[in-house]
Parts: structure tokens; sequence; C-alpha cells
């Protein structure tokens, strides 16, 4: 049964807005500063909501539904930061005059296809949840967020961000917080928070390249190169080379800069750069699409019942050659892979 202890998990972390805050020009501290205080407060919101609910609300039709389509439904907020908009777009109605319901709607679905066809997963929950995105949420908002049942999208100011339905990466990534919250539950603090915001980071950069039909070494591994503005171009993080997507990332590509901080849950969207660099390792090892192999292990890692909530860098490691070897062998050359990997970036 669904667990609603999930806190909203955003895409674009607090420390960096602190940090624009901080170091940014007059414009872009303004911007920075409106996007943190409406962060800080559509998390006490959910904090409230998530204290409520803890029943199942699918409706009853999607129980008995086999699995391989998606169900999603697009709102549009008109800018609203409270309720649910209007319906812009339901599953199977034609297009909206209005891009980003488009955006929303074919990111949803490219999300639901590769967790169905790659992972044999339907839906966030593996049983045919509704997918709901809210679209043109708040004014020049910057940020997207899974707030524990559906995807908020903001529309960027223009400067630090543009509108977050056009990269699906950002999509994937959300979306992935969901399923994270029906498998491991991976608590949003230090390591395990890290793993947490990894994992989005992966799955979503697989969605993107599964849509693309990209190999390992055709895809930019780049997360939010499609939304973000010209203050924090080419992009928001790097799982190729963590620390130089933008001149604000400070993401470490292994445990010598692993960062002990208070700020962002534990430098959640910081030490991410350590398992994100682990599995594009891996993927490059491996060649090939990144989804079959190494995203398999991954995604079976996600699942391993020896895993906990609270679970680190070592124990989830350990995981995923464990995986490895249950889908491959304990001698495969993938599990070779797996292991090489942990160790460049001083894991395992
Ligand atoms: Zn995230």
């Amino acid at each position: 049964m669904a667990i609603y202890s999930q806190r909203p998990t955003c895409i674009v972390p607090p420390d960096l807005l602190k940090r624009l805050i901080l170091e940014g020009d007059s414009e872009v501290r303004v911007r920075a500063l409106e996007t943190l205080s409406l962060d800080i407060s559509v998390r006490q919101a959910r904090a409230e909501i998530a204290g409520r609910r803890d029943f199942d609300t699918r409706p009853l039709g999607s129980l008995v539904d086999a699995g391989g389509t998606p169900n999603r439904v697009i709102h549009d907020q008109a800018q609203a930061t409270t309720g649910v908009g209007a319906v812009a777009r339901g599953e199977g109605q034609p297009a909206s005059k209005d891009s980003a319901v488009n955006e929303a709607y074919d990111g949803l679905g490219a999300t639901y296809k590769f967790y169905w066809e790659a992972c044999r997963r339907d839906s966030i929950d593996a049983a045919g949840m509704l997918m709901d995105g809210l679209v043109h949420y708040g004014t020049n908002y910057n940020n997207a967020m899974w707030d524990g049942d559906q995807m908020l999208f903001g529309d960027g100011d223009g400067l630090l961000f543009t509108r977050f339905t056009a990269s699906l990466d950002v999509i994937g990534h959300e979306l992935t917080h969901g399923v994270t919250q029906y498998e491991l539950n991976l608590v949003y603090s230090s390591q395990a928070g890290a793993l947490n915001e990894s994992m989005s980071d992966v799955m979503g950069s697989l969605v993107k390249q599964y849509a693309l039909k990209q190999t390992a070494p055709q895809a930019d591994w780049l997360i939010g190169p499609d939304c973000v503005g010209p203050k924090l171009k080419p992009a928001l993080r790097s799982m190729k080379a963590p620390g130089t997507a933008n001149s604000y990332d400070n993401q470490p590509a292994d445990m010598d800069g692993y960062v002990k901080t208070m700020e962002d849950h534990g430098g959640v969207h910081t030490n991410s750069g350590i398992p994100n660099h682990a599995f594009y390792l891996l993927a490059i090892k491996l060649g090939g699409n990144a989804w079959e192999r190494a995203g398999r292990i991954w995604y079976e890692t996600l699942r391993d019942p020896k895993l906990r909530p609270n679970s680190g860098f070592r124990s989830f490691a350990s995981a995923t050659v464990r995986q490895a070897g249950i889908i491959y062998g304990t001698s495969s050359a993938e599990v070779s892979a797996v292991r090489e990997a942990w160790s460049a970036v001083k894991v395992l």
C-alpha cells in the first residue's frame, strides 16, 4: 500500500538557489529568492497533507487494468499555487494549443513507456497509478517537483530557467521520485537522500536516452539542458563530469569530494554526483543501450529486499553487485564492471 511519507522533491536544490541569492546580480537574487520562498511554503503545505494521507485513492477500474497504457491528466494551474487547476488535457484527448500542456502530456507518456517497456513496470506505483501533471505552477516559478502524488511544473523566469516541461530528463527524474517512494522509499537525507536523488537522475537520463534511442556513448548525460536559462547553461547537472554543468555546480565525482553539510538535507543534490558518476562509468564500460544492462541492475537494486530506506552508498553499491550477480552470474563481466565503477568513485 502507498506510503505518503514523501517530502516534495524538487529538481532545483535549495542550496543552489541560496548561492544564486548570495553570488548573483540583483535580478538573479530576486528571482532565486521568490522561488526559494515558494518552495518552502509548498513543503509546509504538503507536509500537512502527507500527515493525513494513508489510503489508496486509485479509482477501482485501475485495479483490474492489465497495464501497458498510461492514464494521464494535465491540469492548468494558471499561476495558482494552491488547489488543482482545470483539466487541460486528459488521456487520449487531442493536443492543446498550450505547449506546456502537450510537453507535460508527452513527457509523462514517454516516462510511462520507458518504465513499462524497459522495466515492465505499470506506472509509478506498479499498479497503473494515475499520472497527474500540474503546469503553469506559480509565477516565474524556477522549479519542478514530485509532491508525493503528482508533478508540479513551473514556467521558469527565462533567466535561471525556462519551461520545465520542455526537459524530458527532468520529468523522468521527478516521476522516479514517485517510483522510489513506492519501492525502497529512501529517506530524503544524507547518503540515502543522495541515492534517492541519484536514482532520479539515472532513470531521468534513461527515460531521455530511451526516447531518443541513444546508446551510452551517444547520450549527453546531462540533467536539465532543455530547461536551464542563460545564467545556468549548459545544464543543471552532469553525470559524465559532475561539478562542471554550470558555474555554480559543486557536485563531487568521487568520495574524496564528499560534501558534509547541513544544507539541502545533508547535500542530497550535491553528493548524488558520486553514485551518478558510478552509473555513468558502468554504462560506458558496458556500452550499447544503458537501460538494458546498467539500468536493469539499478532498477532491480531499487527493489532489493535487503536494502533499507536509510541505506548508504556502500550498502547500495554492494546491492548493485548482488543484483548484477543474480541477473548475469557472479563471475560475469557485468559484476566486474559494477565493482570497477564503484571503485573508481571510491565507494567500494
Ligand atoms: Zn530530485
